[in-house]
């Protein structure tokens, strides 16, 4: 390479060295007859000084023959801040027309010209940086399963439909006509057959594919780290995820961690957090105080049949706008009315504290361990509706005042999941994680009689509020697996045609197994404090699952429908 050094690597013992770097023009000043330009490349940016007059602007490609002086005024914020290049020669490489954006941390520009441009994008540093992030991270994890004597082996592309809970992504086959391959959801199957072919411990760094609404922490192609190990149990699975991820936020973040994270079951989940991956930076537990106001004349409170009465205490008086916010964000998960009490200087006031006789003044006073100023925020549904709100209500008052510590990362499992949920859309009950994941041993009996009841022996791990894994004891006896495809509705000829080459390897012996997979797009995001999942995928989609840059999904020739005998109306 003709350079010799890269613009993040000069400092103060590099003066008087010549040298030769090559970079982008991040700047150009002119301080009297000399010319300052700072030089960036992905590893940093190196301070230019040059006598003569130049032909350069913002974004060109030089390359620069110079010798590295002590600089007069040292900057502390950048690692090169001690020194500077008195230019001797200056190439221009490639010249730049002017960018659509300034190339910049604080960018002011919208999302989708970002998109639009990505490569530019990724010029700014905190891009830059999170994608060498994210390859360091990817970096540890392979290390750390090598080491541990797991194999990474991949698992195809085009394939049949794993069902994970969303829909499937397409592709016709030319060869087949009217014959589709699904993109996977996630490896699932195929990891499990790994097991049966007698691989001890699988993981792979993998693509996997869900057609579902995006959302913040959500794109249609995202990566997992994917695993799964033959005789282990939900602990064993459970401890070699832990020293993973205590490693990789060492490794990325410097954060020390120790093992034995925090585990609670799922009902405890709903119950104290109201969401099934709670954020416990704060506290904000919820309480249901629905005997406290057994004797009640408040009117949201009485008549409440199968309701209760759920609520959290904040450590604030609740400004009128934040109330505002608050009630926005209870109406948008389900209930019309927030009630509210204030507690100041031994006073109550508010929708709810206004109406309050001395018994329930009393009774909130001790459940909160209110001390000072208080605002009691009340919720009355029933109970999973009601756990709903809070749960929403509590992540919108850390964000109002700013309780989550962006410095500390909570890990906690989330165990004992329901087995079922009930879906809507399909009134029927589906499995909650996928039909693969074994009851808990005490429903074994139980679990297709009563299905609201059973629980899965599934996992979760959560960190700041955000669900950053999960994984399950699989199902391994054949009479359970056909048990739970028919309590989820599958007739034997939909299991025959959907899973048979699957299921039938259950008959030539299988270790019992369990594994986990991590989402790797989410695990970066919080580790480098992004705020949209985008910000740590070289080339994502936008919420509307376009890739801005090529405009995909794009329509398609019809003599290659045709080839495909694909008809559109
Ligand atoms: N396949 C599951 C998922 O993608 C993870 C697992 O059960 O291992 O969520």
């Amino acid at each position: 390479m003709r350079r010799t050094h890269t613009c993040g690597e000069l400092n103060s013992k590099s003066v008087n060295k010549e040298v030769v770097l090559q970079g982008w023009v991040s700047k150009v000043r002119k301080m009297g007859a000399m010319n300052f330009i700072d030089l960036r490349d992905q590893y940093g940016i190196t301070q230019l000084i040059i006598k003569d007059s130049i032909e350069v602007k913002t974004e060109y490609v030089i390359e620069v023959e110079g010798k590295v002086i002590k600089r007069k005024s040292i900057n502390n914020n950048i690692s090169t801040g001690e020194i500077e290049v008195e230019v001797m020669k200056i190439t221009i490489i490639n010249k730049s027309e002017l960018t659509p954006f300034e190339i910049k941390d604080d960018v002011q520009t919208s999302d989708d010209t970002r998109m639009k441009y990505r490569y530019l994008d990724i010029r700014r540093p905190s891009i830059t940086n999170n994608l060498i992030l994210r390859s360091k991270m990817n970096n540890v994890i392979r290390n750390y399963f090598v080491k541990n004597n797991f194999i990474e082996i991949e698992t195809p592309i085009f394939g049949k439909s794993t069902p994970e809970g969303a829909r499937d992504f397409l592709v016709p086959s030319r060869v087949n006509k009217h014959h589709f391959y699904a993109l996977p959801q996630s490896p699932q199957l195929y990891k499990q057959l790994f097991m049966i072919g007698g691989i001890d411990r699988y993981f792979q760094i993998v693509k996997c594919f869900r057609d579902e609404d995006l959302r913040i922490d959500r794109q249609p192609e995202f990566t997992q780290l994917d695993m799964e190990m033959s005789f282990a149990k939900k602990e064993d699975v459970m401890e070699v995820i832990e020293e993973l991820l205590i490693e990789i936020l060492n490794e990325v973040k410097g954060v020390k961690l120790t093992k034995g994270f925090k585990q609670i079951s799922w009902d405890e989940a709903i119950d104290k957090y109201g969401i099934d991956k709670p954020d416990l930076r704060f506290g904000l537990e919820i309480k249901t105080i629905t005997e406290m106001f057994k004797n009640t004349e408040i009117p949201l409170f009485t008549k409440l049949d199968k309701k209760v009465i759920r609520a959290i205490s904040v450590d604030e008086l609740v400004g009128k706008k934040e109330l505002e916010k608050l009630t926005e964000t209870a109406k948008q998960n389900g209930t019309n009315i927030l009630g509210f009490a204030k507690f100041d200087n031994n006073t109550w006031s508010g929708s709810i504290g206004g109406k309050l006789n001395e018994s329930e003044k009393d009774g909130l006073v001790k459940t909160f361990g209110i001390k000072k100023s208080s605002t009691i925020l009340f919720v009355v549904d029933e109970y999973y509706k009601a756990s709903k709100v809070m749960g929403a209500l509590r992540n919108e008052v850390a964000k109002l005042y700013n309780l989550a510590d962006s410095t500390k990362f909570e890990l906690l499992w989330v165990v004992d999941f329901p087995l079922y949920e009930y879906s809507e859309e399909d009134k029927r009950f589906v499995a909650a994680h996928h039909p693969f994941t074994m009851p808990r041993e005490e429903y074994l009996e139980t679990f297709d009689k009563d299905m609201v009841n059973a629980k899965a022996a599934a996992y979760d791990i959560v960190m700041n509020g955000f669900e950053i894994g999960g994984g399950s004891q699989r199902i391994t006896d054949k009479d359970i697996q056909s048990r739970m495809f028919k309590s989820v509705g599958l007739s034997e000829q939909q299991v025959k045609n959907n899973f048979g080459w699957f299921v039938d390897a259950y008959n030539y012996g299988a270790p019992y197994h369990a594994g986990l997979a991590l989402g790797l797009d989410r695990i970066i995001m919080i580790l480098t404090g992004a705020e949209n999942i985008r910000d740590v995928i070289a080339f994502p989609k936008n919420s509307s699952g376009i890739d801005m840059m090529n405009n995909s999904p794009s329509k398609v020739d019809e003599s290659q429908l045709n080839e495909l005998n694909i008809k559109l109306k």
